[in-house]
C-alpha cells in the first residue's frame, strides 16, 4: 500500500527541473517551445509540479484507485440510488451526431427535438400526467419548477391568498427546502407509527391559505403512502394541488402511476431511475409533469411538434411560469435516459420496479434478526434500521456501537456504506437501498458482513469503534474537519 506515490499530492512528487514532455518543432517558425526569446518568457515561477510522465501516470491511477463507485463495489447509499448504469448509453450519448452548441437553430436539430419530445412522451406514460417538461436540471430543481408551476396556477386564477405548503416529516429534505426557496411557508404534517401521513393531523391544517401539499413516495422510509386517495381528496376539496416527489420512482416504475393517484404535479430524477451515474453530485435531470389543464404553466421553452410543417419547434408559451434553465436542461441526461427507456421496452420496465422492491425486502428480512427495524411489513425500493440490536452492541449504554460504527467497518469490508443517519426519525438511522440491479450473490455477500460486523460488535466493540482498519486514511475527526477545515495546499 504505501508505495513513494500513494496518497501524495502531485506537489509532493514534483521535483524542479523534471518533466514528462517534448514539445515538437512548431511546423512554421522551426522554433520548438524552449527556443521562446527571453524577453517573451514570464519572469515569475509558474506553481507547477515537476515530474516525468511515469510519476504522473501513477500519481492518477492511485488517485483513481481510491475512489468507490457502482464500477468497483455495492454502493447500497439509500435514497440516491446508485444503480449500474449501461455503458452502451455513455457511448450513444456522445455519438457526434448529438454533439452541437445548444443554440443551433431548431431546424438543424430535428433529430435531437424529436428524441427529447418522445422522452417527455414517455415519461407522460409512465406517470399518467399529460405533459413533461425536461429542462430542470436535478430532483430539487425539478422540485422548485413544480413549486412554481402550483404558484402560478394560483396566481392567474387571481388567487393570492395560498402561501403554505403542507410537507410531512417523512418527506424528503430537499422538499421543505424547496417549498422554501419557492417564496412558500412551510407546515409540516407528522407520521403515524406505521410511517405513514396521519390523516387526522392533516384534517386541521387544511384552508384557503394552502397551495398544495408535496408527499415523497414512497416516503425517506421507504413505504408506500397508503393514504393517498383521502388526501388528495382532502387536497383538492380545500383548494390546493398535489405535488409528487418521485425522484424514487423505481419501485412503482410500471406498477402504478402518481397521475392516477390524483397527483397535479410530480417531478421524476432521470439520475436515479432512468440511467445516468450521478456519484459525486451530477450530473442530472428533474423533468417535471403535470396534469391535463397545467400544460401552459410548465417553464419555456417548450418542445412541440408541429403537426402542418412536421417538424419539431420551440415554443414560448406567455402564460407559462417562465424560463427555470438554460436551453432544455442537461441533454446528454436525457440521452442516456431514452436509451435505456428503449432498451428495457414497456415489457421490462415493470420489472426493474419489482425486483428493486425484492431486494430490498430481501436484505430487510435477512438482516432484522441483528439490526432494529422501526417499522415492520412491506418496505419498496429502500427501508431503514434503527441501529444494531441491543444483543450485537446497540444497547444505548455510554459506549454502544453506533451506526457510525457500522458504516465505517463496512468500508474495511470493501462496501461501500448505507445513508446514515437520515431521515432525522430515528436516532440510529441507517437507510439500505440495494437498486433492481444487483444479483442475489452480491446481496447474499452484503448480507453476511453485516452479519459478520453486528457479531463484530457484540464481542470486539472497541475494534469496531475505531474503524475502519483498512483503508488509506482511518476514522476522521468530523467535528475538526468542520470547525477547522483545509480547503488548499499551500505551495509556497
Ligand atoms: C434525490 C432526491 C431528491 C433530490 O434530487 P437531486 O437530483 O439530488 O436534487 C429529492 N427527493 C427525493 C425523494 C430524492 O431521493
Amino acid at each position: 500500500m504505501n508505495n513513494t506515490f500513494y496518497g501524495k499530492l502531485v506537489f509532493e512528487l514534483s521535483k524542479p527541473g523534471r518533466k514528462g514532455y517534448s514539445l515538437p518543432k512548431s511546423e512554421i517558425t522551426g522554433y520548438t517551445l524552449n527556443d521562446i526569446p527571453s524577453e517573451l518568457r514570464r519572469v515569475t515561477k509558474t506553481i507547477l509540479p515537476e515530474a516525468d510522465e511515469l510519476t504522473v501516470v501513477r500519481h492518477y491511477t492511485n488517485m483513481s484507485n481510491n475512489n468507490f463507485g457502482v464500477d468497483t463495489g455495492f454502493y447500497p447509499l439509500g435514497s440516491c440510488t446508485m444503480k449500474y448504469n449501461p455503458k452502451l448509453n455513455e457511448e450513444l450519448c456522445s455519438l457526434p451526431g448529438f454533439n452541437r452548441h445548444p443554440s443551433t437553430p431548431e431546424n438543424f436539430v430535428q433529430g435531437s427535438l424529436k428524441l427529447y419530445d418522445e422522452v417527455q412522451k414517455f415519461l407522460s406514460e409512465i406517470t399518467g400526467l399529460s405533459r413533461f417538461t425536461l429542462n430542470p436540471y436535478a430532483g430539487a430543481h425539478g422540485e422548485l419548477t413544480g413549486l412554481f408551476t402550483i404558484k402560478e396556477y394560483h396566481h392567474q386564477r387571481g388567487d393570492f391568498a395560498r402561501t403554505k405548503i403542507i410537507v410531512p416529516n417523512s418527506a424528503h429534505g430537499t422538499n421543505p427546502a424547496s417549498a422554501a426557496v419557492a417564496g412558500f411557508q412551510i407546515i409540516q404534517v407528522n407520521s403515524k407509527d406505521n410511517g405513514r401521513v396521519d390523516v387526522e393531523d392533516l384534517k386541521p391544517l387544511l384552508g384557503p391559505d394552502i397551495a398544495g401539499m408535496m408527499m415523497t413516495n414512497p416516503n425517506t422510509l421507504g413505504l408506500f403512502e397508503t393514504e393517498i386517495p383521502e388526501i388528495a381528496q382532502l387536497i383538492h376539496e380545500c383548494g390546493g394541488l398535489m405535488y409528487y416527489d418521485g425522484a424514487n420512482l423505481n419501485p412503482i416504475l410500471g406498477v402504478c402511476r402518481p397521475g392516477d393517484m390524483g397527483f397535479d404535479v410530480c417531478h421524476v430524477n432521470l439520475h436515479k431511475t432512468f440511467s445516468t451515474p450521478h456519484g459525486g453530485g451530477g450530473p442530472g435531470s428533474g423533468p417535471v409533469g403535470v396534469r391535463k389543464g397545467l400544460e401552459h404553466l410548465l417553464p419555456n421553452p417548450q418542445v412541440v411538434y408541429n403537426k402542418n410543417k412536421d417538424e419539431y419547434e420551440l415554443q414560448n408559451d406567455p402564460k407559462s411560469l417562465g424560463n427555470i434553465s438554460l436551453f432544455l436542461g442537461n441533454f446528454a441526461v436525457i440521452i442516456r435516459a431514452y436509451a435505456y427507456l428503449l432498451t428495457m421496452g414497456k415489457d421490462n420496465i415493470p420489472m426493474a420496479g419489482k425486483l428493486s422492491v425484492l431486494n430490498a425486502n430481501y436484505i430487510k428480512e435477512s438482516l432484522k434478526s441483528h439490526y432494529q427495524l422501526p417499522i415492520e411489513g412491506l418496505c419498496k425500493h429502500e427501508f431503514v434500521f434503527d441501529g444494531l440490536k441491543t444483543e450485537y452492541g446497540g444497547d444505548h449504554t455510554e459506549d454502544y456501537v453506533k451506526t457510525l460504527d457500522v458504516a465505517k467497518r463496512l468500508l474495511d469490508y470493501g462496501y461501500h456504506a448505507p445513508t446514515v443517519y437520515f431521515p432525522l426519525l430515528f436516532h440510529e438511522a441507517m437507510m439500505i437501498e440495494p437498486t433492481e440491479s444487483e444479483s442475489k450473490d452480491t446481496l447474499d455477500n452484503f448480507i453476511a458482513v453485516m452479519k459478520k460486523i453486528a457479531e463484530e460488535a457484540k464481542t470486539e466493540r472497541e475494534m469496531v469503534k475505531t474503524a475502519p482498519h483498512h483503508t488509506p486514511i482511518r476514522r476522521l475527526d468530523d467535528v475538526k474537519a468542520v470547525k477547522e477545515p483545509k480547503f488548499t495546499f499551500k505551495m509556497l
